[in-house]
């Protein structure tokens, strides 16, 4: 196989469009590319019909408009380009209208009240900036998803929109230090993919895998991942068979997929794209996750994307790596690179500054009911957000915030805008795995969101903020009369003011809990406390003034994603008490109902000690007592009063109530699990599910 030949060969991408398309056209859409502008229709004609022949050749029969609802997932409706015509025959056709506006029914997308039914219609609408590709002999097309208002239902206007926020703020800042040269800064995006792959018979055998994507109960097996065995360690057969027909599908989608390992946990294993701008980072992520699914199918494997599918064992996350990037392809985060030093402290100051003033924002990008399982557990960066700059830049901003000299050497030697900064080390021993938020060498690695996010939730408020971070340091510095004065000033006030995000320590200690708080530091420890801060009004002040959302858009995600926790959450309770009724009960009364005769058998047949049976029968009795005034408790209480309280109010009853109830059915139930004999329960345990693919 030639992987270069391979690469991208499903892609409708920059080398097809100039082969394939006549000069003007290619022109007419490289310009509406570069500027983010809309395609005329006599243009999007000609390059839908070279899109068509491209895709027939390459066997497709349908095309569709791909899109990101805020479900999470992506959304497609297939259409065959077979068209009639008179003779009873048929063509295949594809309108440069089709190709650039769609218009799927899109009542039953989530909308969080933006969209009556009765105007049920959205339309999309062609994302040039991304490619189209073929998927499963389907040409899809890459769109923004709107209502007929305007407002954003999905995920990737918005970020377009903050893509578009912070190359206007940073090209401000970028001009006042003398970069002409520059005409545009993109956001670089490389999102790092958890996931577990377990066999699919043994998946097919859990109902709760199959519902909720999370195992409800089952007690830890006697190996877990305290050997650490597993990271890093040779790849299985099976896995490496399916990882090498996932790359290679990847790369044909032009998804170049660099990194694969296992992770801490046993089954659990990760995927790492090299980087590219956002837009196309966040539809590749969604694309690595749906291929990670179907292909593990092909190989007779499941792929786990939900954050905690086994309580116990270390979830899965997803690290988005970010950074900011000129059209000429510098780092603007790389300190070598950068034209100038003191603007690399800028902007890295300004992400800090960011973190500092939105921590909030940051917890509800990754707010979910699968990822509250995992922040704060102790394998998962806690809810608190904090900044990880490393040794070397934590010193070199304390001196400069004390004028103070720098390791020992002169104190001028931090002078802004004069002397150089020192090499940071980018070694490996040097990053602190637990920081949430981490400076990493060239670019910054987001950390916590969970790995069924989608990237586009973190990246659209990391863009955001740090666009109004630049444009505050651009309103300040733009006004000033020395420049140079000014912006020390700034940095100097900068530090001071937010250097309280800034932490080098671990993470997961209890410590830093407590320091946190004596910081002042956001501890949002669920899904139902950070939802709220979406709708602050210093927040819809930011989003509208970046012109990201408005504020009904922005009411609409926080419906969205309350009614979403409630649901899953509801969903899960439900899934539990059906599997602990149709299993574990049956399988603890048919091990009881062995010992009751066993025990009875015995006395007749002449009084056999039956002391073990007894004993069995007399614990088992005890915590199926307990577990069935649990299993009702949680049936009984399983619904909000639906209607009567504020949705935020039943989101916080499903998180107390509900969960709560569920927490302690499931410690009943693992006990229960660990004490009956093997054959009874016709459901894989979780060593089972863990070691099962060699
Ligand atoms: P680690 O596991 O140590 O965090 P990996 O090498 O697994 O490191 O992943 C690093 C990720 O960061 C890769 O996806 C890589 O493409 C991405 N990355 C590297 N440089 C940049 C950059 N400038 N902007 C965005 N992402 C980047
Ligand atoms: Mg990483």
């Amino acid at each position: 196989m030639n992987i270069t030949e391979i690469f991208g060969s499903l892609v409708f991408g920059e080398e097809v469009m100039r082969a394939r398309l006549p000069k003007a056209t290619y022109a007419a859409l490289q310009k509406t590319i570069a500027r983010g502008s809309h395609l005329e229709l006599d243009v999007a004609h000609v390059v839908a019909d070279a899109m068509k022949d491209w895709a027939l050749e390459k066997g497709a029969t349908h095309f569709t408009h791909w899109f990101q609802p805020m479900t999470g997932v992506t959304a497609e409706k297939h259409e065959s380009f077979v068209t009639p015509v008179n003779s009873g025959k048929a063509i295949m056709e594809f309108s440069g209208t089709a190709l650039v506006r769609g218009e799927p029914d899109a009542s039953s997308f989530p909308s969080g009240g933006l969209r009556a039914t009765f105007e049920a219609r959205g339309y999309t609408a062609w994302d040039p900036t991304s490619y189209a590709f073929i998927k499963d002999r389907t040409l899809c097309i890459p769109t923004a998803f709107c209502s007929y208002s305007g407002d954003a239902l999905d995920k990737k206007t918005p970020l377009l929109r903050s893509v578009q926020a912070i190359d206007k703020q940073a090209m401000r800042i970028l001009k006042l230090f003398g970069n002409t040269g520059v005409k545009r800064v993109n956001v670089t995006v490389g999102a790092e993919q958890e996931y577990f792959l377990i066999d699919k018979d043994m998946y097919l055998k859990r109902p709760d895998l199959i519902y909720c994507g999370r195992t409800l109960f089952g007690a830890e097996p006697p190996k877990g991942q305290e050997l650490e065995d597993h990271y890093y360690g040779a790849i299985k057969p099976r896995v490496s068979a399916f990882m090498k027909e996932l790359d290679e599908e990847l790369w044909k989608l032009g998804v170049c997929a660099k990194i694969e390992h296992n992770e801490v946990a046993p089954a659990q294993h990760e995927l790492a794209p090299v980087f590219s701008v956002a837009n196309i980072a966040a539809d590749h992520n969604q694309l690595t996750m749906e291929l990670l699914r179907t292909i593990a199918d092909r190989h007779n494997l499941t792929c786990l994307l939900h954050e905690t599918p086994f309580a116990g064992i270390s979830g899965s996350g997803k690290h988005i790596n970010w950074s900011l990037c000129t059209d000429g392809g510098v780092n603007l985060l790389e300190p070598d690179n950068a034209y100038n030093q003191a603007q690399f402290l800028l902007l890295l100051l300004a992400v800090v500054k960011a973190v500092d003033e939105y921590q909030d924002l940051l917890r509800v990008s990754v707010a979910s009911a699968g990822n509250d399982h995992r922040l704060g557990a102790n394998e998962a960066p806690p809810a608190v957000v904090s900044v990880f700059l490393g040794d070397e830049l934590t010193e070199v901003l304390a001196a400069i915030e004390n004028n103070t000299a720098y390791r020992g050497r002169e104190k001028t030697f931090m002078e802004i805008g004069v002397s150089a900064l020192p090499h940071f080390p980018k070694d490996a021993t040097d990053r602190n795995r637990t920081s949430p938020f981490a400076f990493t060498g060239n670019k910054f690695e987001f950390r916590m969101a969970g790995s069924a996010a989608s990237v586009a939730d973190s990246c659209i408020v990391i863009n955001t903020i740090a666009a109004d971070a630049l444009r505050e340091f651009a309103d300040t510095l733009e006004k000033a009369d020395d420049f140079k004065t000014a912006l020390t000033k700034l940095i100097k006030a900068t530090i001071k003011k937010h250097g309280r995000i800034i932490w080098g320590g671990n993470n997961y200690s209890a410590d830093w809990e407590k320091e946190a708080e004596v910081r002042g530091l956001l501890n949002l420890r669920t899904t139902v406390d950070a939802l709220p801060c979406l709708i602050k009004k210093k927040n819809i002040e930011l989003f509208k003034r970046q012109g990201v959302f408005s504020e009904s858009e922005l009411r609409s995600r926080y419906e969205v994603m309350l009614e979403n926790y409630c649901k899953i959450v509801h969903i899960e309770a439900l899934a539990m008490i059906e599997l602990i009724r149709k299993e574990l009960i049956p399988a603890i009364v048919a091990y009881q109902n062995d010992l009751v005769r066993l025990i009875k058998n015995k006395k007749i047949c002449g009084g056999f000690a039956s002391a073990l049976e007894e004993k069995l029968l007399w614990k088992l009795s005890e915590v199926s007592a307990v577990l069935i005034d649990e299993l009702e408790r949680s049936e009984n209480n399983i619904n909000a009063k639906n209607g009567e309280m504020a949705l935020i109010d039943t989101a916080g009853y499903y998180r107390d109530t509900v969960l709560g109830n569920m927490a302690l059915l499931r410690k009943t139930a693992d006990e229960a699990e660990k004490m009956i004999g093997r054959r009874y329960l016709n459901l894989p345990l979780y060593g089972e599910i863990l070691y099962s693919v060699n």
